[in-house]
């Protein structure tokens, strides 16, 4: 494949495509499996998580319905703010729906710890989550991830959705972003 403008930018792909590919697919059957049956809601966290949600809910042969919610977390900068606001809301009532979050990275876990519990409090049945990434070293408060792709080192990282200042989200893998594009 040729050097794109984006690679320029990379010092090192972490998880590559075709890496994530296989283990959507893998999350996938397990998510069938468990709920079977049954009437899953896939709420994705804009904007980082819309790779995630387009290659997994297409790996899903059962019905799902997706919402979509946006949070406030790091803005333009590459530090965690630990503040959280609702930016964008749900369009479903939870009440009484199996839900699954679906999120691109668990750094700190405040966000999604954070939306677990908001997301419980509208009297879902169940609220799980599924993230692609976590960064294990990030850790400030933990996480129940029951669907997760790939623990990555304390590294800040763009691709698949990913962004830095809104650019690299078109990046089909997650790569960690060269020191001269920050300065
Ligand atoms: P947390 O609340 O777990 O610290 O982080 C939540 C959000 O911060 C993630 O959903 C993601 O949008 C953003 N984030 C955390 N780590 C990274 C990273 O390495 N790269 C990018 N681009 N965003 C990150
Ligand atoms: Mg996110
Ligand atoms: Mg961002």
């Amino acid at each position: 494949m040729h050097a794109t403008e984006i690679e320029a930018d990379l010092t090192e792909v972490l998880v590559t495509e075709q890496q994530i590919h296989g283990k959507l697919a893998e999350l996938a059957r397990r998510i069938e499996e468990d709920y079977a049956g049954r009437d899953l809601l896939l709420v994705g966290v804009l904007k980082g998580a819309v790779m995630v949600m387009a290659d997994l809910a297409r790996e899903l042969g059962s019905h799902i319905a997706m919402d979509w919610m946006a949070v406030s977390s790091y803005g333009a900068g590459t530090t965690s703010s630990g503040v959280v606001r609702i930016l964008k809301d749900l369009d479903t009532d939870l009440a009484g729906r199996d839900v699954l979050i679906v999120e691109d990275i668990i750094d700190s876990g405040l966000t999604l710890s954070w939306l677990q519990a908001n997301l419980r409090s509208r009297g879902a049945a169940s609220v799980e989550i599924c993230a692609l990434l976590r960064k294990p070293d990030a850790a400030k408060v933990d996480v129940d991830v029951k669907y997760l792709g790939f623990d990555i080192p304390n590294r800040f990282v763009v691709g698949y959705g990913l962004d830095y200042a809104e650019r690299y989200r078109n990046l089909r893998d997650v790569a960690i972003l060269a020191p001269h594009v920050y300065s």
